[in-house]
């Protein structure tokens, strides 16, 4: 079955009693996304969002906040909020970290993706950030690029979450949810970035990638969202959802 043809299927579950077709509503604008995120924001405090217990690991400590980033990249943010807290038990700066041997660190970030590998990242950007840094983390995007395994989605990351600086942190649920409202048409989170910085007013940026990872990790899931229970479904253009619940 076609892609086209599977959204026919999905139309016509939403047909009214007199059998008509009802029309999806307009992609989102930057107004009626505002309006969503204060929804959104009303409704976050119901949802059991591994990312909530995430960001409560890392306390807004721009340390943390980088350090949980590169735990959590190609893992699921359950395992992340379980491994971050016994690190950082063991270590919260990065020359603690240093004074560390490295089989204890993999030791306690296991079953993190990749384990082995990101604690040698994570040691190289502890050097680099006592070298070049004073032992700080840096609050501009521009300069978190410089350090070694850390991409556009943590540095973005670190600069609104933990520094409540203007940034967009675009990650897999940010990049689908933003397209399934039509607030973008990007193929890419890079894409969807730049999209955003020109579309979403400032105001929302910092709280965007919060809120928004938590929606997709409970209601707007990525195969299959729950539309049946989601607030924002009458208004919602559900622009490449084939299957919904
Ligand atoms: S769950 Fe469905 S209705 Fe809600 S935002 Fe996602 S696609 Fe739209």
């Amino acid at each position: 079955m076609t892609e086209a043809s599977q959204r026919v299927g999905a139309d016509r579950k939403r047909a009214g009693r007199d059998g008509r077709v009802k029309a999806h509503p307009p992609a989102f604008t930057a107004r009626t996304a505002g309006a969503a995120l204060k929804r959104l924001r009303r409704e976050a405090a119901s949802w059991q969002a591994p990312v909530l217990a995430l960001m409560a690991a890392e306390e807004d400590d721009p340390f943390k906040t980088l350090i949980g980033c590169i735990l959590s990249l190609r893992t699921k943010d359950q395992t992340t909020a379980i491994a971050a807290p016994r690190l950082f038990a063991l270590a919260d700066t990065p020359q603690q970290m240093l004074a560390i041997e490295p089989a204890q660190l993999e030791r306690a970030i296991y079953p993190v993706g990749f384990y082995r590998t990101k604690v040698r990242v994570i040691r190289d950007i502890c050097r680099d950030l006592i070298e070049r840094f004073g032992g700080q983390v840096p609050d501009r995007i521009d300069a978190l690029l410089t350090l070694k395994g850390v991409g556009r989605k943590t540095a973005n990351l670190v600069v609104t979450q933990a520094f409540r600086k203007p940034g967009i942190c675009v990650d897999t649920h940010v990049h689908r949810i933003s397209n399934r409202w039509g607030l973008v048409r990007t193929k890419t989170p890079e894409q969807t970035e730049a999209a955003l910085r020109r579309v979403l007013p400032r105001r929302f940026w910092i709280e965007y990638n919060g809120l928004l990872v938590a929606f997709g990790q409970t209601i707007c899931q990525p195969v299959s969202p729950w539309c049946s229970r989601c607030v924002l479904a009458p208004r919602c253009p559900r622009i490449g959802v084939v299957r919904s619940r």
